[in-house]
């Protein structure tokens, strides 16, 4: 499976940057955002690196399918009944900052009802 050393989520799937981890199995790691914008804000990151939207191809359709089933299975978990909000950051244009493809997950208090 690919990685990064020099990319930042690849070294925290790898142990060497510590994360506050609440799920993982052998397609990926699920850890607490750093700055949270809500109660509940995690970050979903597949082990593999894949840097965004832009370069996935047809061989991760079914890890992003699998990242897709398991969101409501973590929010769920999370305690996070009344639904939540997951969000893909792509490219600077879009607000990505780091470059390790993932789907932020947030939920509770703090977070909006607006779309954005
Ligand atoms: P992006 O803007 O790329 O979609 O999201 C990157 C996210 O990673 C941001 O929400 C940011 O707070 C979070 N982040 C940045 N550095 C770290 C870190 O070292 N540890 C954790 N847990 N989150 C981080
Ligand atoms: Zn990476």
């Amino acid at each position: 499976m690919s990685s990064d050393p020099d990319c930042l989520f690849c070294k925290i799937i790898a142990g060497e940057i510590p994360s506050d981890q609440v799920y993982s199995d052998e397609q990926v790691v699920v850890f607490k955002d750093l700055h949270p914008k809500a109660a509940v804000h995690l970050l979903i990151v597949p082990r593999e690196h894949i840097k965004s939207l832009n370069e996935l191809e047809e061989q991760h359709d079914g890890l992003m399918a699998y990242m897709m089933r398991l969101l409501p299975k973590i929010a769920k978990d999370q305690g996070l009944d009344n639904g939540f909000r997951s969000v893909i950051n792509t490219g600077p244009g879009g607000g990505q900052e780091v470059f390790h493809l993932h789907i932020h997950l947030l939920g509770g208090t703090g977070l909006g009802s607006a779309f954005l």
